[in-house]
C-alpha cells in the first residue's frame, strides 16, 4: 500500500484544499449509497472539476497504489459508488455538471457526466419548444447523474418503453482510462470529425465497454446523447386488473403488455404494479387516489405520445382495444380518480414513484434492491419466484422485522420489460449480516432460477453473478483479461465482480 498522506498532498495541489478532504466526517458521509447494508469508508474524498485533474489523480493513485472509486449522485442501491471494504479515494464527479453543446443539426447533446438527469431535462425543455434524451433517466434523477446512469445501464421513465435504456441513447464518450490517458469513443475518436453523432464506425464499439461497466474500465467525463423533440400531445389511462375464473391478474397484464409490444404501438411508458404492491399503496393510503378509486387488484397504466391530436386519438384507440379485456377496469381520467398515467406524465410521477417504493416501509425501513431486465412473457414466473422465495424465508424475515419481497414491472425497452423489486426490511444495523445474506440469496435465485439479467452491478450484484456460477469460465477470463490490460495496477473500482482480487 502507498501512502495516503503523500497522495492527499499531491491531490490537494491539483484540485485545491476546498475540494479535497480526509476529514473522517466527510469520508463517513461518502461511505454508503442508498441501501442501508453495504458500507466502506474511504480515506480521501475529492471533487475534481476537469478531466485533466482526474487524469492526474489517477496517475498519482497508480504511483501510490491507492484504489479509486468514481461516484456520481451516490443514488446507487447496490453499493457501487463507495469502496468495497474501507479505504481508497472516492472521486465525486458532481462538480462536472455543464451542458457543453446542444447540436441541433445532429440532434445531439454533449454534457459533463456529473449533471443530474433532472437538471439536464430542465435545461433541454426550455430550448425552443423543448427537447429530451428519449427517456428522462432513472427515477432517482433528481440526484442521479448522467455518468451514474451510463455506468449502471440505467432504465427509467419518460420515454423508456419507446427508446430503451439510457445507454442506448449514448453516441460517444470522453473517458479517463485507469492509467490516466484521456480518450474519446464514437465518431469523435476521429480527431478530424467535428461533432459526435454516432457510436458506431471506426472499428469495434469501444463506447460499449464503458457502458454499464460500473466504473471498472474507466472514468467517464463527457457523454453525448441523442436528442428528441418533446412530444406535443400525450394521453394516459390506468386500469385495475382482477383475477378471473381462468386467469390470474398477472397473466392478463402480461398478455396485454406483450401484445402492445409485439404490435409496436407507440407506448411512451407503461407500468405494472403487482397486486401486493397495489395493496400496500392503498392499505396505507400512500396513494390516496387509488384507495378512493376502490382498486381491487393490480394496476397497469400507460402513456402514449403523438405529434397531432388525430394521431393521438388513433394511438389511444389501438392501445385501449388491446386493454379492453375482461377483468380490466379503466379508472377515471383525472389524477384524483386514480389515473396514475396522468400523474406520471404531468406531475413528474416518473421521478417520484420509486421514492414511494423505497419509502414504503417507513423511516426505519428500507428495501434492498434487485433490478433486472426480463422477457415480457416471463413476468408471471417472477411473481411465482417472489411468492416462493417469501414463503421459504418468512421466518427469517420476521425475525429481522422484514415485510417480505415485492416488485413492480415497467416498459423499459420496446421489446422487454424491467422487474424492479426489493426485500422490505427493518434497517436495524445490528442485523446487517442476515439482511445481506437474504438479499444475496434472493439475487442468486433470480439469476439461477430464471436467468435474471440484472443491471446495477454495484457491489452485491456483480459478486453474486460470479458466485452463482452464471458466467462461463471463458467469459469471466475474458473480463479479467480486459480489466488487466486497462488497469494493470488494479486501482479502479477493485473488487467489483471480484476483479482486482483475482489477478
Ligand atoms: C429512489 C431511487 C430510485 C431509483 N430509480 C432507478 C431507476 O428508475 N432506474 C435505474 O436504473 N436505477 C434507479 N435507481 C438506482 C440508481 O439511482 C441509478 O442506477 C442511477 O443511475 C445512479 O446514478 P448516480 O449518479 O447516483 O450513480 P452513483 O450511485 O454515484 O454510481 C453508480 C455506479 O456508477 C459508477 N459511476 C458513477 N459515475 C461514474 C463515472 N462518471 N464514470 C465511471 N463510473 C461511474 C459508480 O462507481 C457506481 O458503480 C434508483 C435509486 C433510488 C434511490
Amino acid at each position: 500500500m502507498g501512502s495516503i498522506e503523500n497522495a492527499y498532498e499531491k491531490i490537494e495541489d491539483i484540485v485545491g484544499t476546498k475540494y479535497t478532504s480526509i476529514s473522517r466526517v466527510i469520508c463517513y458521509s461518502y461511505s454508503m449509497n442508498c441501501d442501508t447494508v453495504l458500507q466502506g469508508i474511504p480515506d480521501i474524498v475529492v471533487r475534481p472539476k476537469t478531466s485533466q485533474e482526474i487524469s492526474e489523480i489517477l496517475r498519482i493513485a497508480n504511483q501510490e497504489q491507492i484504489r479509486v472509486i468514481p461516484r456520481g449522485g451516490g443514488a446507487d442501491l447496490t453499493g457501487g459508488s463507495k469502496p468495497i471494504g474501507d479505504g481508497g479515494i472516492v472521486l465525486d464527479l458532481t462538480r462536472m455538471n455543464k451542458v457543453l453543446d446542444i447540436d441541433l443539426k445532429n440532434y445531439i447533446v454533449t454534457v459533463e457526466v456529473g449533471i443530474s438527469w433532472s437538471e439536464l431535462c430542465k435545461k433541454l425543455s426550455t430550448i425552443e419548444s423543448g427537447y429530451y434524451t428519449g427517456s428522462t433517466g432513472p427515477a432517482s434523477g433528481f440526484s442521479a447523474t448522467v455518468g451514474g446512469g451510463l455506468s449502471n445501464n440505467s432504465v427509467g421513465g419518460g420515454g423508456a418503453a419507446m427508446y430503451g435504456n439510457v445507454t442506448e441513447q449514448c453516441v460517444g464518450l470522453e473517458v479517463v482510462l485507469p492509467t490516466g490517458e484521456i480518450i474519446y469513443t464514437g465518431a469523435k475518436a476521429n480527431s478530424f470529425c467535428e461533432k459526435p453523432f454516432t457510436r458506431f464506425g471506426l472499428g469495434p464499439d469501444y463506447s460499449g465497454i464503458f457502458l454499464g461497466d460500473v466504473g471498472i474500465h474507466g472514468i467517464k467525463t463527457k457523454a453525448s446523447l441523442n436528442l428528441y423533440p418533446l412530444p406535443e400531445y400525450a394521453a394516459y389511462s390506468t386500469y385495475d386488473i382482477t383475477t378471473n375464473k381462468t386467469k390470474r391478474e398477472i397473466t392478463i397484464a402480461t398478455e396485454v403488455m406483450t401484445e402492445w409490444q409485439h404490435r409496436g404501438y407507440p407506448l411512451h411508458d407503461f407500468y405494472y404494479y403487482t397486486e401486493g404492491y397495489t395493496k400496500l399503496l392503498t392499505m396505507f393510503q400512500i396513494k390516496k387516489n387509488l384507495a378512493n378509486a376502490n382498486v381491487q387488484g393490480s394496476i397497469l397504466f400507460y402513456t402514449t405520445t403523438a405529434n397531432s391530436q388525430k394521431e393521438l386519438e388513433h394511438n389511444v384507440e389501438k392501445i385501449e382495444k388491446v386493454a379492453s379485456k375482461e377483468n380490466m377496469r379503466k379508472l377515471g381520467d383525472t389524477i384524483g380518480e386514480g389515473n396514475l398515467g396522468k400523474w406520471f406524465y404531468e406531475e413528474n410521477g416518473r421521478w417520484q414513484w420509486a421514492h414511494i417504493y423505497w419509502g414504503l416501509y417507513g423511516p426505519e425501513g428500507t428495501s434492498l434492491g434487485t433490478c433486472l431486465k426480463c422477457p415480457t412473457y416471463q413476468l408471471p414466473e417472477y411473481v411465482k419466484l417472489y411468492e416462493k422465495w417469501s414463503n421459504v424465508n418468512t421466518k427469517k424475515l420476521w425475525e429481522i422485522g422484514g415485510g417480505g419481497a415485492n416488485f413492480i414491472a415497467f416498459g423499459c425497452h420496446p421489446s422487454y420489460i424491467d422487474v424492479t423489486g426489493g426485500l422490505a426490511i427493518h434497517s436495524d444495523p445490528t442485523n446487517r449480516k442476515v439482511q445481506f445474506e437474504l438479499w444475496k440469496d434472493m439475487i442468486i435465485s433470480q439469476i439461477k432460477e430464471l436467468g435474471g439479467i440484472h443491471y446495477w452491478m454495484g457491489e452485491i450484484i456483480g459478486r453474486s453473478l460470479v458466485d452463482s456460477g452464471a458466467l462461463t469460465p471463458e467469459y469471466y477470463n475474458f473480463m479479467i483479461t480486459l480489466k488487466k490490460a486497462l488497469d494493470p495496477n488494479k486501482i479502479l473500482s477493485p473488487g467489483k465482480f471480484y476483479l482486482g482480487e483475482k489477478y
